[in-house]
């Protein structure tokens, strides 16, 4: 390619020769230079994206991450083949963080762009243009150079962008793609579903002609004895008075509800046809909808204006605050205020969610102060979706985003303030793929790039946060009542084995948690059942020889889905039909053991016919709007018994439940990691928390074999501080977060023999490098093959007074070593900094 474009190599007196760094969109260590053509000397900019040719073969989307005049030492630089952007569309602070996320996260600054842009501004390596086969000869004319590339497509059907580059001999053909695709002479293929759609909406107004009060009156007089069209007009008046202001039919209506609102469509489309009425296009936000509809002011109780004002108190010595509020305390409402606070001195706002608390509750009552200035970032959004809100960040639109982890990434110029709810969420650490970063850690660097304040929330923090505050690095701020008069809610255990032994166990259910179901139904109130694990069973075994059906990819038994009808395994993906005979032995008796979601959901329907049941976990809500349809359903009282996963337990605050009850506490609690007893009393804690909000206390039952355990007491009795200090003890006892810190390094083959003695070896080279006691393992997962790869993860855990950088720079550089033995050419070595 570069024989055939020439540029000018020679530098006329008087013109800088620039360099650009750029980020490519691929895993690679560092940053390629490329050199900029003169003719676009006053038109780089960092931050930008420049299509840069990489490798013979590959022309890619890249990020400009510097410019400077140093040409590179070890290559001829080539040529930025093209600009995207005039305008940078990421900005210094957030080269920053991702620079900041590669180093910390072990992983490459490609990989960290590749997850922060929507893929609706990424143009990728793929991406080729062909005729547009709906080309309606729209009489447009065709430039010279525009001419060729048609003809081209002609004969070659498609064209790689460099292809056409080639074609015309010169560097920059974006604006000739950009006529085009305008033309709509051609499309860009693998792209053209995933580029950027503004979205656009169908308006109906009165036609120039008819908006006059005389012209009306003559039509009504027209249409006497057509009842139906003079609907239409007087629905259309109605709602646009346009007799008493003329101008108002300039916005006219949306057509879709308009339409939905009249007895027949067909009376509109005959007075379109006679031209009264005119539709036109508008081109709208995603985020706009909702309008500023200023609700009714909250008062924050006493309380809750204590935290607030102690928190601002904090903020005079300390960056970062922890809200310590019991489920129901109102945290929300104090969040509310600070972010008024923060907007209304002119600086942004992040308000972080996890994944699945992103939930039409607590966004509805945000889009309710905030309007139009909010937008909300969603992980189910469209990339459409995504692409505006970016665009809305960065043309001053939008100041406040609502949104999930990844929201970190976005083009923040000016934060002012950080909310991190329930921070103790696992769901804001990102396993897969890389950069495996937890958006609560980022976002305290992403505030220190900005110098803004964070606030964290949680009824039940996570142990490291509290560590932090009580060590008093953050500070701690508490709301110990609920709202009102509600009060927590009465936990009680129901104890299992004594009921197995008096057989008053109904399937997996206690006699004392149906009767209490029973109850709160026939009092019009009620329940929530909360099982952490979807499907039928988690597994089915032959009764007469033990066969246990296991995932042929995974190390996994496969779950029983009885609404799909299949074995389904939860890792890969992969299903089968479950067998009529056992494949092992033959013989017909096979059960299903243990009970997931879908068990409870059929057997109380069994136990209670009566009842209204809706399930809720990743099956039941896989489509965009499930979600909301179950919540709004519950909410409005036509289910009366809603069964789920950890989707239950979060950010929902539902007046009428007065009963949750709690199956297999057991497993949570004894679940191997040294987070089990935290994560179970959140779990539980959470919950509860659902039971029972205004004026009257729920109930809450916990089902379990062992009514004994300290933990349960500590959940009953609501006792944080409790848990904390005896999870405190034991990780300092035996190293473990905050007290260290860990790096899990996960060797991966499809070679069973490779990974154990892969493993093995890194293990050893790694024990010398850094000492032997900070490294454990190599040792098998929980789940050791997944998707055809055998695993074995190694722990490395270093004291917090070493420097981590140094460690980090030094196990990369073992990984690399290690990695380079063509022995191992087909291995993978994965990091994950801060496991969770
Ligand atoms: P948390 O997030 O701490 O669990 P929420 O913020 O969801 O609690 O508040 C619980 C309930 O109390 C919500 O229904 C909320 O609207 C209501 N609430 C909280 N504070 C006030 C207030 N000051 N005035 C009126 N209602 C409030
Ligand atoms: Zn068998
Ligand atoms: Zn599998």
């Amino acid at each position: 390619m570069e024989s055939k474009l020439e540029f000018n190599t020679h530098t006329p007196e008087g013109i800088t020769t620039l360099f650009a760094d750029v980020i490519l969109p691929l895993p690679l260590p560092k940053l390629y230079t490329y050199r900029v053509p003169h003719d676009l000397n006053d038109k780089v900019s960092v931050g930008a994206r420049a299509i840069v040719q990489f490798g013979k073969k590959k022309v890619l989307t890249s990020i400009i991450a510097a410019i400077h005049q140093q040409p590179p030492a070890l290559y001829e630089a080539k040529y930025i083949l093209d600009l995207l952007d005039e305008e940078p569309l990421m900005n210094s602070q957030q080269l920053k963080l991702y620079e900041w996320m590669s180093q910390y996260y072990m992983c490459n600054l490609g990989e960290v762009i590749n997850a922060a842009l929507p893929s609706g501004l990424k143009l990728n390596s793929e991406s080729r243009i062909q005729l547009n086969p709906d080309y309606n000869n729209n009489l447009m004319a065709f430039t010279g150079q525009e001419e060729m590339i048609i003809q081209t497509l002609l004969v070659k059907e498609s064209l790689s962008y460099n292809e056409a580059a080639h074609i015309l001999g010169l560097k920059s053909i974006n604006p000739i793609i950009k006529s085009l695709l305008a033309k709509e002479r051609i499309i860009l293929y693998e792209e053209i579903r995933e580029k950027y759609v503004p979205k656009k909406i169908k308006k109906l107004k009165l036609s120039q002609e008819y908006n006059n009060k005389v012209k009306l009156e003559a039509l009504f007089k027209e249409l006497e004895k057509k009842p139906k069209q003079t609907e239409v007009l007087l629905r259309y008046l109605q709602q646009v008075p346009v007799f008493n202001n003329p101008a108002l039919n300039k916005a006219g209506l949306e057509r879709i509800s308009f339409i939905n609102l009249l007895e027949s469509a067909s009376a509109y489309n005959t007075l379109f046809k006679k031209n009264v009425f005119e539709e036109f296009e508008l081109i709208v936000p995603r985020f706009g909808e909702g309008e500023e509809t200023k609700f009714k002011d909250i008062k924050l109780t006493d309380a809750q204006e204590k935290a607030k004002t102690e928190i601002l108190d904090s903020f005079k010595s300390k960056e970062t605050v922890l809200l310590h509020g019991i489920t129901g305390s109102g945290k929300t409402e104090v969040f509310i205020e600070l972010i008024k606070n923060a907007l209304d001195g002119g600086s942004q706002v992040l308000y972080l969610l996890p994944e699945i608390a992103l939930t039409t509750q607590i966004v509805q009552r945000l889009r309710k102060v905030f309007g139009n200035k909010m937008g909300v970032y969603h992980s189910k959004f469209s990339d459409n979706e995504r692409v505006d809100i970016w665009k809305g960040l960065i043309s001053g639109k939008l100041s406040f985003i609502v949104g999930v982890r990844s929201s970190i990434f976005l083009p923040f110029d000016n934060l002012g303030l950080i909310i991190i709810d329930e921070e103790h969420e696992t769901s804001y650490k990102q396993y897969d793929p890389a950069p495996r970063y937890h958006a609560r850690d980022t976002s305290l660097m992403l505030a220190k790039l900005h110098n803004a304040k964070t606030v964290l929330g949680s009824a039940t923090p996570s142990i490291e946060s509290y560590y932090n505050a009580i060590t008093e690095r953050w500070g701690l701020v508490k709301l110990s009542k609920r709202f009102g008069d509600a009060e927590l809610p009465e936990i009680i255990l129901a104890d299992t084995r004594k009921e197995r032994r008096n057989k008053t166990m109904r399937n997996d259910f206690s006699g004392l948690l149906v009767n209490e179901i029973k109850s709160a139904l026939e009092r019009k109130e009620q329940a929530i059942l909360f099982q952490n694990r979807r499907g039928y069973s988690p597994y089915i075994s032959c009764e007469d020889c033990a066969y246990i059906p296991k995932c042929q990819n995974c190390d996994v038994s496969l779950t029983l889905h009885m609404y799909s009808q299949d074995l389904r395994c939860h890792y890969c993906g992969h299903t089968q039909a479950p067998p009529i005979n056992c494949p092992a032995c033959g013989s017909g008796r096979i059960k299903s053991v243990g009970f997931g979601t879908e068990k409870i959901e059929e057997d109380i329907k069994l136990f209670i016919p009566e009842a209204n049941v809706q399930r809720m976990d990743l099956d039941t809500t896989r489509k965009k709007n499930s979600y909301e349809n179950i919540i709004g359903d519950f909410e409005k009282g036509k289910t009366n018994i809603l069964v789920g996963t950890q989707m239950v337990s979060k950010g929902l605050d539902f007046d009428k439940v007065s009963l949750v009850g709690i199956f297999d506490a057991d497993r949570m609690i004894h679940f191997p990691d040294f987070r089990s007893h935290e994560r179970a009393f959140q779990m539980m804690t959470q919950v509860s928390g659902r039971a029972g909000r205004k004026a009257k206390k729920g109930r809450v039952i916990i089902q379990t074999a062992d009514t004994e355990q300290a933990l349960l007491k500590k959940v009953i009795s609501n006792d944080y501080e409790g848990l904390y200090k005896d999870e405190i003890a034991e990780r300092e006892n035996f190293l473990y977060p905050p007290f260290c810190r860990i790096i899990k390094l996960t060797f991966k083959d499809i070679d069973r023999k490779k990974v154990h003695q892969g493993a093995q070896g890194l293990s050893e080279l790694l024990k010398e490098r850094l000492g032997g006691r900070r490294i454990l393992g190599p040792e098998a997962p929980l789940i050791d093959r997944l998707r055809n790869y055998y695993l074995m993860d190694i722990f490395i855990k270093i004291e917090k007074d070493i420097s981590l950088k140094a460690v980090k720079f030094s196990v990369g550089q073992t990984i690399q070593t290690f990695l380079s033995d063509k022995d191992y050419k087909n291995s993978y070595i994965q990091a994950d900094v801060d496991p969770v």
